[in-house]
């Protein structure tokens, strides 16, 4: 069985260094691989070697398949991870690393093949009885014949972009009179952002929730699943607070999620970590809505609840281990719950707020775990995901991962730029969220960004109170009418807070 002795993470920022130290613990070389953006970045100076590929645009850089294979081989690397995004799942590079020798620590190139087409994906698991939202399981040709199933399904419907991905390629319509006009807009758009017009039309579900299965196969064939994540509070149909378990699912509900993602990862012969997302509507019942054949931006919170590594377990499978686990191993041990902070401004359409991390003072403390790619002073860069950081915390329960958090985002210092941390703050703080009862439209229904002004407590309150006293103390104090010059708020954490 190939040990992989050196290993080349293909991404950047902190999936990249998230890789890195789990291949250092197993004794693995890292070769990490940058932009001239990132020169300075925490992912390069982390890997025993690393090479620039080219200028900040991705396309320039991290997109550059042949050129990190050409790495691959100067350096004697054996394998590479792709992350997410980037190349991740691109079948084409990962025929070309398996082609050249190299180990590509992922699926087979035609399991991401398969699933990265949503129509290829659900004509895969037909065979398999797992549930799909009522809709087309063809790519759609004939406006009218499609428009006589929309109105079988009845509206709204959503037409979708089968090459679609990131939240985008997705239309809705409400009623028969703009089936024509927007399959149209939905057929160009497709066409342009993915060089695949193939679209097809689905229920749209009216109050979903996101919840999504957590998959382990290795290349004898078996596969397990970790149970589920719920990613419900989403904006613009984009993930920002994760949490494993979901607060609806119960033991019968997450059994029969998880053999039903069993039987999509068998449709496809799958091997590797990966996420099997559903949709589930107002009655719990569940559909099944496309397979992302990677390591998911939010796997922490499983790896908190399961206690495993689900890079370690990546690269064991990669090197042709079996799984050293089965089903009946697996359980579920607390709570976990994880934030995104993207470099966004809530008040503003979360428009991505660029610059530089002025303060960057990082939460600590029990059942805390933060995984970024940033340090104080670093600016970051406009040319990919404004993420900067992910704020995962652990408890008991629900409650305590929720107590833990609200303190965990009271702690992280940014000052620079505006960040989704108040957001999510007010997001695990509404009774929606907390009693559970919330589903994708949450930002929709309950956001405004006025919530976010600051709100004074009893303490600011008093020290307020003493300030003017003491204010008007002075004046008084004074012969002359000359109202004094200084400033009389000087606490810096207070100035912070009035901004
Ligand atoms: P996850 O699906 O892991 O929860 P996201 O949906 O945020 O997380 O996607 C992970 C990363 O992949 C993000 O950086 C996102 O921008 C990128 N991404 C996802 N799908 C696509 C796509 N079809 N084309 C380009 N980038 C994509
Ligand atoms: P992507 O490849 O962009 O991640 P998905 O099919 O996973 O596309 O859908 C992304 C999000 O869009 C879901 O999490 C959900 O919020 C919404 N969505 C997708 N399909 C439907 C549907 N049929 N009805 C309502 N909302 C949907
Ligand atoms: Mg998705």
């Amino acid at each position: 069985m190939p040990k992989i002795k050196k290993l080349l993470v293909a991404n950047r920022g902190e999936i990249t260094l998230r890789i890195m130290r789990t291949a250092r613990e197993m004794g693995i070389q890292t070769v990490a691989v940058y932009s001239e953006a990132d020169r300075l970045s925490p992912h390069v100076k982390f890997a025993d070697e690393a090479v620039c590929l080219g200028p900040p645009p991705s396309s320039e850089s991290y997109l550059l398949g042949d050129k990190i294979i050409e790495v691959c081989k100067n350096l004697g690397v054996d394998a590479i991870h792709p992350g997410y995004g980037f190349l991740s799942e691109n079948a084409d590079f990962a025929r070309k690393v398996t082609e050249a020798g190299i180990i590509f620590v992922g699926p087979s190139p035609e399991a991401i093949e398969v699933m990265g087409s949503k129509l290829a994906a659900k004509q895969a698991v037909a065979k398999y009885d797992i549930p799909l939202v009522p809709g087309t399981e063809e790519a759609i040709s004939d406006i009218s014949a499609a428009k006589i199933k929309a109105a079988e399904i009845g509206y709204p419907i959503l037409i979708k972009a089968s090459a679609g991905g990131g939240g985008k390629g997705m239309r809705i319509v409400e009623s028969s009179d703009e089936f024509e006009e927007q399959m149209q807009r939905a057929v160009s758009e497709a066409q342009s952002a993915f060089g695949d017009g193939a679209v097809f039309i689905e229920k749209f579900i009216t109050s979903p929730r996101h919840i999504e299965i957590q998959v382990l196969g290795d290349q004898q064939g078996n596969i397990v699943y970790l149970f589920e994540r719920e990613c419900s509070i989403q904006r613009r149909h984009q993930k920002v607070i994760e949490e494993a378990p979901s607060a609806v699912v119960s033991e019968d509900m997450r059994k029969a999620m998880g053999e039903a993602a069993v039987g999509v990862a068998k449709a496809c012969n799958y091997y590797g970590a990966g996420t099997v997302e559903f949709i589930v509507d107002e009655n719990l019942n569940f559909y099944f809505l496309e397979m992302n054949t990677r390591l998911q931006v939010e796997h922490p919170v499983t790896e908190m609840i399961t206690g495993k590594d689900l890079v370690r377990e990546q690269i064991l499978i990669a090197e042709g281990n079996k799984l050293s686990f089965s089903q009946e191993d697996l359980q579920i041990n607390g709570h976990s719950i994880e934030v995104r902070v993207y470099a966004e401004d809530p008040s503003n359409n979360f428009l991505p707020d660029i610059g530089k991390l002025i303060t960057y003072q990082r939460p600590q403390g029990p059942g805390i775990r933060v995984d970024d790619g940033f340090e104080e002073g670093m600016d970051i860069p406009i040319y990919y995901d404004p993420m900067i950081a992910k704020l995962i915390t652990h408890g008991e329960n629900r409650g305590a991962a929720i107590d833990r958090m609200i303190r965990a985002i009271d702690e992280y210092q940014i000052t620079g730029i505006q960040t989704t941390l108040d957001f999510c703050k007010f997001a695990l703080t509404h009774e929606a969220f907390t009693s559970g009862n919330f589903d994708t439209k949450f930002v929709e229904r309950y956001f405004t960004p006025e919530l976010l002004k600051p709100s004074i407590s009893s303490e600011e309150e008093e020290l307020l109170a003493a300030l003017a006293i003491e204010f008007l103390l002075s004046q008084k104090g004074k012969s002359s009418s000359t109202a004094s010059t200084s400033t009389p708020v000087t606490n810096s954490s207070w100035r912070n807070r009035l901004k």
